[in-house]
């Protein structure tokens, strides 16, 4: 069965909807699917939140990340992914939900061998060198600006990085010459999808049924464009 094609033009890049599966539509029928609006979103956000990730909430915390990295020694910064959050409509109209978040992959010579950082609401970035690190220090630092709290890494004098909040997550198998970090970068506010059968996952804000690679955690929703996690990808 062919599923209605409402809205093309906010599909994500990885996202492909071609068949919805008839497991899928027998569920839609069941009563306990049937959700309103507001428990959806509850739900949305209660079952997601960076899943798999660690967070930077302390100077402690910070302390654990510089020696589980050995202070960042032999390691380079090999992708650095930008997104801002607001945008410019195919209509013209613009987006103001203005905030920097960004991804990066650190590979090193020692264990464990490669790191995925996430930034939520980057308040500064200064970028000197591609060159390789000798080490790196962090701060987490009560601001009282527009945001409470930063966490600060500075890697040589290569680059610093001051943001909102930071995220962590071993990648120790992301090695190699390749692009690893995915189109959609990680947020602090994406809304929980659930995986149906075989690539199939739902949208918990719209319902919408899309198809998505397992290895992809965060992808947008082609029905409500919210950008989505699945806790089990
Ligand atoms: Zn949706």
């Amino acid at each position: 069965m062919e599923l209605t094609d409402r809205n093309s033009a906010s599909r994500g890049a990885t996202g492909v909807r071609k068949t919805m599966p008839l497991g899928w539509l027998l569920a839609e029928s069941r009563p306990h699917v049937v959700r309103s609006m507001e428990s959806w979103i509850r739900v949305a956000n209660s079952e997601v939140q960076m899943i798999g990730y660690k967070e930077i909430s302390s100077q402690e915390d910070m302390e654990v990340l510089l020696n589980k990295m050995a202070g960042f020694h032999d390691s380079l910064t090999k992708e650095f992914h930008i997104i801002n959050r607001a945008y410019v409509l195919p209509d013209h109209c613009m987006v103001m939900g203005f905030r920097f978040d960004g991804q990066l992959l650190v590979q090193s010579q020692l264990p464990p061998y490669a790191l995925e950082l996430v930034c939520s609401n980057i308040l500064e970035l200064h970028i000197n060198s591609p060159e390789g690190y000798w080490s790196a220090g962090g701060k987490v630092r009560i601001i009282g600006r527009s945001v409470e709290k930063a966490v600060e890494l500075n890697f040589d004098k290569a680059m610093k990085i001051v943001t909102e909040r930071l995220f962590y997550c071993e990648r120790s198998d992301w090695l190699g010459h390749r692009a690893f970090l995915g189109s959609e970068v990680p947020s602090v506010d994406a809304v929980a999808a659930s995986k149906i059968e075989g690539k199939w996952r739902q949208c918990s804000v719209c319902s919408d049924a899309w198809e998505e690679e397992d290895r992809i955690c965060f992808s947008l929703c082609p029905g409500c464009g919210r950008l989505t996690e699945c806790p089990s990808a």
